[in-house]
């Protein structure tokens, strides 16, 4: 057999073939843009064509970024929707008043108020575990007669804890649960949760699968097509919850780059951390990539091929010191939101309420493509100033 006989496509080559597409009627190798919200009939009332009724649930302008994120996590089916929240609400929103969720007790800001709030008003219980060790989900499910769905992000925005998927799994599937994994830090090309056994992933895809801040979308993609999904999938129909084909058509053409931005992002922010980890200005840094991290075992064991563009790290000094930092910065900027190719620095502790308990000297920096010499330069002269 030669040594170039491949049974399965890349990761690179799925995302930058795109399934392949080529249009049937002008053989372009890039998909138009389908603006209709609606799809004629013919003489006998039925759809010219079947996959098209009405654009709350069909447009081909999303159906084939969905394919080939389904592919690329190895699920059986993706769904895309208008935000990354858009997704994660659906998910809660086909629990019954009544169900049990366990959460960690540190990740994305938005995705822990959110539920506070939703699951409050729809009678739905949350237990919390703690986001860096997997054995404690089993504590946070005791108790409760059944628990519907236990949630999971590793590397988790912005204290980069890192959870065990599989052990996760098994906790949670020996009870029943369901486990959803948000995969937005990672992204598939680092990590595919579906293959440790994870039932369903979710995506802020204006992250980095659209790696560009120019788009707004979220994604779920399903391990196995089974009535489950049939009810998320009715759950975005009732809502409209889908993507303008604009954000759909920018979003696949983002998605064609993912490997190489990722891999890019991923090797500054490696290089980033080991450069901070040795600076006098720096108190302490949060990178997955280093072995000092405690979560550093499991993760290069669950992550192929690299740890992310995304890092925190703490300098010497209260939140004043801090600010000044990001502050005397020149190219990298200070804004929110992550994986674009662009360098983005944070002040979390400026925007996220106390009782997340992020450091005030914290900073997040989410590691874009740039060159890593200009990277470096930047960060050390705002930090010696
Ligand atoms: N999940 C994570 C890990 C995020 O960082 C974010 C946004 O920052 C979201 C979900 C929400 O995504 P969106 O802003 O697309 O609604």
């Amino acid at each position: 057999m030669s040594s170039y006989t491949q049974k399965k496509l890349s990761k690179a080559t799925l995302v930058a073939k795109a399934d392949d597409y080529i249009d049937t009627t002008t053989g372009g190798i890039t998909p138009p843009i389908i603006t209709s919200t609606t799809y004629a009939r013919d003489d006998r009332y039925n759809p010219i064509n079947e996959a098209n009724v009405y654009a709350r649930d069909d447009n081909p302008s999303f159906v084939q970024a969905e394919v080939v994120l389904a592919e690329l996590e190895q699920g059986e089916a993706a769904l895309l929707f208008a935000s990354g929240m858009a997704a994660i609400a659906t998910l809660f929103y086909t629990l019954r008043s009544g169900s049990h969720v366990v959460l960690p007790d540190s990740m994305y800001w938005g995705v822990y108020s959110w539920s506070r709030s939703y699951c409050d008003r729809a009678d739905i219980r949350i237990s919390y575990y703690d986001a860096a060790d997997a054995e404690s989900i089993a504590q946070a499910m005791d108790g409760a007669a059944r628990t519907d769905m236990v949630w999971v992000e590793t590397p988790a925005n912005p204290m980069m804890h890192i959870c065990d998927i599989a052990r996760a799994v098994q906790i949670a599937h020996t009870a029943g649960a369901r486990v959803v994994v948000d995969n937005t830090t990672p992204t598939p090309i680092f990590s595919q949760p579906l293959t440790l056994g994870a039932d369903l992933v979710v995506h802020s895809a204006t992250k980095t699968l659209n790696g560009h801040s120019d788009v707004l979308a979220g994604a779920i993609v399903t391990r196995e097509t089974d009535d489950y999904w049939e009810k998320i999938a009715s759950e975005r129909h009732g809502a409209g919850a889908v993507p303008g084909p604009f954000e759909a058509w920018l979003l696949l053409r983002g998605m064609r780059t993912l490997s190489v931005r990722a891999e890019r992002a991923s090797e500054n922010a490696q290089k980033i951390a080991e450069f901070l980890n040795t600076h006098t200005a720096v108190a302490h840094v949060l990178y997955p990539g280093l072995p000092s991290h405690p979560g550093h075992k499991v993760a290069a064991a669950q992550m192929q091929g690299g740890f992310g563009s995304l890092l925190s790290f703490q300098v010497n000094g209260n939140a004043e010191a801090t600010l000044a930092v990001a502050g005397q910065l020149n190219l990298i900027v200070s804004a929110t939101s992550l994986g674009g190719v662009e360098t983005l620095i944070e002040h979390r502790f400026s925007v996220e309420p106390p009782e997340t308990g992020v450091p005030e000297n914290l900073l997040r920096l989410a590691v874009g493509i740039e060159h890593i010499d200009d990277l470096l330069a930047d960060l050390d002269q705002a930090l010696l100033s």
